[in-house]
């Protein structure tokens, strides 16, 4: 590697959210979706600006026909070419650039936008279909206007994502052999771009500030995962520190290695169950690398995403190859948690106020029975070849759990008229406990259902009414509020009551600081990112459940979240300190 004599290291800060250490070069990620500068040209230059528009239709046009193919869906994109070949479109924007001598880009955004705009209010669906499909060709032809094109998203070396924003769909696209980091703007422990990174087991900062505007894709950075840290053209002092850092945390990798497979029971003999969160098929092997005893949580979105109109066909064979992978350890599926922030907003039907408090999760699917139904019967098909169980998100109450499962039992009838006799009598079933009201009424839910399983990342959210996303409240966000302990506590309790397991399948689950205090609330079953699982089980091993018993009777009676915390790390500290540095 190369440093620049001339170029003084710069070091910017945010906020470690995944660990470790990265060194390679960036690669920036522009929003496509961002208004072009309205720039002047000579009237010179009109011709060539016309040309620029000639080359990015036909490159956007190659494009959909690829998919077109690729994806035998011949309607959808017929649109989209109908749309780019708009000739009143083409003419307004040729004639524009002509006569007022303005960029190409700026003029066919604000002309596409202005479309977009009508369309955005109407009511007839049809017209509502027609924004999305705007918006998409828009993107398209923008991203070709400015060169950049699908395979940006591909790379031939190891990059650190360097974005304003990660949304799950872009994470969908990106290469995830080849990207070791994200440098990321905006966000939060929780948001979903620090959630990947975790399962990816790369390292990732987020709250860079102004990052993406000075930084140049192919410049080589180092990204530290754990001090929050980018580091700008790095001297060759800093490289050697941090190629350091990287051997020592291969050692204990390799030690943790060499005992992941083993349980996860404590010095006095309980044992508690360490599964993985995974989001795609691709996770696996790393899955049962890292030990992990099940998949805790299957996010089936990031599936979704992918593949939006994947038949009931393509969903079993995807689910069934998890299933099959993982040979014999459970798979909990989670069904569709769309909407928040997993879901493009242009892709609802309206633009919604507040979409973390609006349709989302076990809302959306009751609320589309058949498209629901294609994901159960695809669930259901793929638990005839290995232990399945099928948890609900956002469950408000007892009632949307009940009509879920009446759904499911309906496809079950049905496949099983159909003849699919390899369909379970019964599945495990689960409710995600991540709402408030159903954490009051987990005693209500109880008896409806297998498993609990905190989702504490939107647990805590709506606890304290703090946007697990926005940074600038971030500081509310404590896992260790005693107002999130006490619900805690209630769902443990009343799991104990009716006999059911508890599991946690938040971030919380794999924060090594609090695992003597989850061990004592006595959850069973604990639900992690792939990296953390092999720590996860080590702290367990170490831990006497006894002493995280008391702990837990302590934190309950505490007031202030740091204090709690601080009491949960002091004896991580005792016991594995050496995980944690
Ligand atoms: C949670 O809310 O804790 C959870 C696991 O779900 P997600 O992060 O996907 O919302
Ligand atoms: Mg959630």
């Amino acid at each position: 590697m190369t440093t620049s004599a001339t170029t003084a290291e710069k070091i910017w800060s945010g906020l470690a959210v995944s660990s470790g250490v990265a060194e390679a070069v960036a690669h920036i990620l522009q929003d496509t979706f961002d208004e072009p500068p309205e720039e002047e040209i000579q009237p010179e230059d009109v011709d060539h600006e016309l040309e620029r528009l000639n080359v990015a239709l036909e490159a956007t046009k190659t494009e959909i026909r690829a998919l077109q193919e690729r994806t035998g869906e011949a309607e959808i994109f017929e649109t989209h070419l109908m749309i780019l070949e708009d000739v009143s479109i083409l003419e307004h924007v040729r004639r524009t650039v002509r006569t007022k001598h303005r960029s190409v880009d700026s003029v066919y955004f604000k002309l596409m936008r202005k479309h977009m705009e009508a369309l955005r209010g109407v009511d007839d669906p049809y017209l509502r279909e027609r924004f999305i499909d705007i918006k998409d060709i828009t993107q398209r032809v923008m991203r070709h206007l400015r060169g950049e094109d699908r395979s940006e998203l591909t790379f031939d070396h190891p990059v650190i994502i360097v974005a304003h924003d990660l949304t799950p769909s872009d994470t969908v696209q990106l290469d995830r052999e080849k990207v070791v980091g994200f440098a990321i703007e905006t966000g939060s422990t929780n948001s979903h771009a620090a959630i990947i990174a975790r399962s990816l087991g790369i390292p990732a900062v987020v709250r860079l500030h102004g990052i993406s505007g000075e930084l140049h894709t192919g410049e080589r950075v180092v990204l530290d995962g754990d001090e929050g840290l980018l580091v700008q053209h790095p001297a060759n002092a800093t490289l050697k520190r941090y190629r350091q850092i990287e051997a020592e945390a291969e050692a204990l990798d390799d030690l943790l290695q060499s005992v992941c497979q083993q349980p996860a029971v404590t010095s006095d003999g309980r044992t508690v169950r360490v599964g993985a969160n995974a989001e795609f098929v691709d996770e696996l092997d790393s899955i049962i690398e890292s030990g992990a005893e099940e998949i805790g949580l299957f996010r089936t979105e990031f599936i979704y995403l992918e593949e939006p109109d994947a038949s009931e066909e393509t969903l079993t064979e995807l689910y069934t190859e998890v299933v099959k992978k993982m040979g014999g350890r459970r798979v909990i599926f989670r069904t569709l948690d769309l909407g928040g922030d997993k879901l493009d907003p242009m892709l609802a039907e309206e633009p919604e106020p507040n979409p973390f408090l609006g349709w989302r999760g076990i809302r959306v699917s009751l609320g589309r029975p058949d498209f629901f139904k294609r994901q159960l019967r695809a669930l259901l098909r793929a638990s005839c070849h290995g232990e399945t169980a099928i948890m609900f998100p956002m469950v408000s109450g007892v009632a949307e759990v009940r009509a879920a499962k009446r759904l499911l039992q309906q496809c079950r009838q049905e496949l099983r008229d159909e003849g699919l006799h390899c369909v379970p009598e019964s599945i495990e079933i689960g409710a995600m406990i991540e709402i408030p009201s159903a954490a009051c009424t987990a005693d209500l839910i109880a008896p409806e259902v297998d498993f609990f399983s905190l989702g504490t990342n939107d647990l805590i959210q709506y606890t304290i009414a703090v946007d697990r996303l926005n940074d600038r409240v971030a500081e509310l966000y404590q896992s260790t509020h005693p107002g999130v302990l006490r619900l805690i506590k209630m769902v443990v309790d009343a799991s104990r009551q009716h006999n059911v397991r508890v599991a946690m399948c938040g971030e919380m689950a794999g924060e090594l600081e609090l695992t003597p205090l989850l061990m004592g609330l006595g959850l069973d079953e604990l639900s992690a990112s792939t990296g953390q699982v092999p720590f996860v089980k080590q702290a367990i091993r170490k831990l006497c459940h006894r002493d995280c018993e008391q702990l837990a009777v302590a934190a309950l009676k505490e007031q202030d979240a740091g204090v709690i915390h601080e009491m949960s790390k002091v004896i991580a500290r005792k016991f594995y300190g050496d995980l944690l540095d």
